[in-house]
């Protein structure tokens, strides 16, 4: 999973429902984010399979919406490649 920290205080999450440092309820947090690996996970199905590549682009971006990190950008873009969108996927990697 990707790297989470307390969208507060920016302590690394410690893996707790509570953040040890300023208190802040990190359950929405982990809930979106372990919602966000289930769509990367989709997606990297969706991808082995050539006739779905449009799906496979729609669950990259949902995941890369929900938690952007290096991991969904690249996801993304390998998607826009799938999609025929090399353009979108030079787009996708140059931002950051
Ligand atoms: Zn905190």
């Amino acid at each position: 999973m990707t790297h989470l920290s307390c969208p507060t205080c920016r302590a690394p999450w410690r893996e707790v429902v509570t953040c040890a440092r300023c208190g802040t309820h990190l359950l929405p947090l982990m809930r979106l984010a372990v919602r966000a690996h289930a769509l990367r996970e989709a997606a990297r199905q969706a991808l082995l399979d050539p006739a779905r590549t449009t799906e496979a682009l729609a669950l990259a971006r949902e995941a890369h919406r929900l938690q952007k990190s290096a991991r969904s950008r690249a996801l993304l873009a390998l998607a826009l490649v799938a999609a025929d969108d090399r353009e979108g996927a030079l787009e996708v990697l140059a931002s950051s």
